[in-house]
């Protein structure tokens, strides 16, 4: 595996590449299961294959965990060593945001809603740092989580509107033996708090559940859901929507084909979101 901290460098590797199909998959880092489900695929899909680990500072509003947001850098590289990626790019910030810095991407519409509440300016820095990586390694197919399923319909609506001409490939959540999504932020969650956010993928777990048995109203969905959650006292509901895939809307009922149900909470001052899809968000 070739480790690139430059632009300069990173180019040199993938010039050296050049003709090989090329998977890319962008991370923050302090790398988990979910992330190498991700760089597994692209292994199985690619010749070559570029992770980034690059904890993107203008995807953090002020005030947000920018700071202490884990890092491990050599503990990364020996995983990805051992999944078998060929490049890892690990940019300083200078590298990336070469000052005086201008140029931002809006994904209008989508930025604004769920995560983007509570987060602002959260999607305007994805989409901006996800473009400029896009650029740079030039790949066939990028892998995004599900997890991160508003992110991964930002990305995606990018992607047409710019005519990237790369192929999105979002894969399912991996979890804990015990249910919750894998992310580096439960780093921060205490013991107590760890049980209590149990509740997120238990409440969507029934959701999901109803939804299979023909439950459509998008209310009800979300009533049982607030009620499962509003059980745990150390949780706080950011938001449980039932939105339309490809608007993020709210919708009054279930789609099949064309709805997420997520769910975002604070417990204690880590941020945690959850969901699951009816329909696809891949292209
Ligand atoms: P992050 O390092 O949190 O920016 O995540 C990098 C990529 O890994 C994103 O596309 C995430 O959606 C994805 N990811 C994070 N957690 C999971 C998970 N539990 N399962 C699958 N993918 C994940």
């Amino acid at each position: 595996m070739r480790t690139c901290r430059t632009v300069a460098s990173l180019r040199r590797a993938l010039a050296a590449r050049a003709g090989d199909r090329v998977g890319f998959v962008p991370t923050m880092g302090c790398l988990h299961e979910g992330h190498l489900s991700l760089v597994r695929a692209s292994r199985r899909e690619n010749d070559v294959t570029v992770v980034s680990v690059y904890v993107n500072p203008s995807q953090f509003a002020p005030g947000e965990d920018l700071d202490r947001y884990p890092r491990d850098e050599r503990r990364d590289a020996a995983l990805l060593r051992r999944e078998g990626a060929d490049v890892l790019f690990l940019p300083a910030d200078a590298e990336m945001y070469p000052a005086p810095y201008r140029t931002w991407v809006d994904v209008a519409g989508l930025d604004g809603k769920l995560c983007g509440r509570s987060r602002p300016g959260h999607f305007r820095g994805v989409a901006t740092v996800v473009l400029k990586l896009l650029n740079l390694v030039r790949p066939q197919r990028a892998y995004f989580g599900q997890k991160d399923a508003q992110q991964a319909l930002v990305i995606r609506q990018m992607v047409r509107d710019l005519h990237l001409g790369v192929r999105l490939r979002v894969l399912p959540i991996v979890r804990d033996a015990d249910g919750l999504a894998l992310s580096s932020r439960n780093a921060y969650l205490s013991a107590e708090e760890r049980r209590a956010a149990l509740a997120l993928p238990k409440a969507l777990r029934r959701a999901q559940a109803r939804v299979a048995a023909g439950e459509r109203d998008a209310r009800a969905l979300r009533a049982a859901m607030a009620a499962e959650i509003g059980r745990e006292p150390l949780l706080q509901v950011d938001y449980i929507a039932v939105v339309r895939l490809d608007n993020l809307e709210d919708t009054a009922a279930v789609e099949p084909g064309n709805t997420l149900v997520a769910v975002a909470v604070r417990a204690g001052r880590t941020r945690l979101i959850d969901n699951f899809l009816c329909g696809e968000i891949s292209c």
